[in-house]
């Protein structure tokens, strides 16, 4: 029989700090800090709250060329426009709805700028980046690329009105999700109704944990949560049940722990010492290629 899954706590994020000029955002967790083993495969999350940004020329709002090797970078856009390019030869914008699902391997260099156009007019971004640690076997993997577009999203309405949950990655009551992953990860976008219930179930051995971006929420009838509020779950019970007090938007990150050691090192993710030492050699050596800023 399935219980209801307990709750660890209701955390907040950090003092907005920027990075690079174009990304005003809150770090949740990083990995080595606060929550230890009960994040994984996730490694970072930064949330980029809602925040007008004044129209400009400058091109090159955001952060510049920088290295990436052993794990996956998931950008997920929500207002606003970003452009990526890497040394792979890919790029892209990401507009509102859409994920880019990055995946670094053996190493690469990326630059994330506003989209020329957003940065001309100006306007609101709200966006998520996550960082997605890769098994061992597969961080010298060739890096590529997911530009996942808003309408390859899986779709499931809730029942009664209560709104609805767009599936990136994973499977939710039978609907998939299109971001191919490399560990079984759930990620879900869930938009609800004020009045409106939604129910998960993972097995409790997978990590769960949950990002409140608007509105307030009641979680298992016992745990009331608000705009900005991030909610880890314990690996106790299997059943989740949100009801919304108000329009809420939230985002649920699942997945199975990856029961491996890794060390990071910056933009570095690596199961040694030694293969960070590699990581930083190859960097400086040209390994990971050219990228004009
Ligand atoms: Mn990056």
């Amino acid at each position: 029989m399935s219980i209801e899954r307990t709750i660890t706590g209701v955390y907040r994020g950090a003092p907005f700090h920027w990075v690079g000029d174009g990304f005003r955002v809150s770090n949740y967790f990083q990995s080595g800090n606060n929550f230890g083993r009960k994040i994984s495969p996730f490694l970072l999350l930064d949330y980029h709250a809602p925040f007008h940004y004044a129209p400009t020329d400058n091109q090159k709002r955001g952060v510049g060329p920088h290295p990436h090797r052993g794990f996956e970078t998931v950008t997920l856009a929500f207002a606003g426009s970003v452009t990526h390019h890497d040394s792979a030869g890919n790029g892209g914008i990401i507009d509102a709805g859409d994920v880019q699902w990055m995946t670094a391997g053996k190493g690469i260099l990326h630059r994330e700028y506003h989209e020329k156009n957003f940065a001309r007019s100006g306007g609101t971004l709200h966006a998520i980046q996550l960082w997605v640690n890769l098994p061992r076997a597969h961080k010298m993997d060739e890096p590529h690329y997911q530009g996942i577009v808003a309408a390859h999203m899986g779709h499931v309405e809730l029942p009664d009105n209560s709104g609805y949950v767009r599936i990136i990655a994973g499977k939710y009551q039978g609907t998939k999700g299109p971001a191919r992953t490399y560990t079984p990860i759930n990620l879900f976008d869930i938009h609800m109704q004020p009045g409106g219930h939604a129910h998960f179930s993972f097995p409790a051995h997978e990590n769960t944990m949950m990002l409140v971006m608007s509105g307030a929420v009641t979680i298992n009838n016992t745990t009331s949560a608000t705009a900005a509020d991030f909610v880890l779950f314990d690996n106790t019970g299997e059943n989740i049940t949100i009801n919304a007090q108000s329009v809420a938007h939230l985002v649920l990150l699942n997945g199975e722990p990856i029961h491996e050691p890794f060390v990071q090192y910056g933009p570095f993710v690596m199961t040694t010492e030694q293969e960070i030492r590699t990581a930083i050699d190859d960097f400086n050596s040209g390994a990971f290629g050219n990228l004009e800023n």
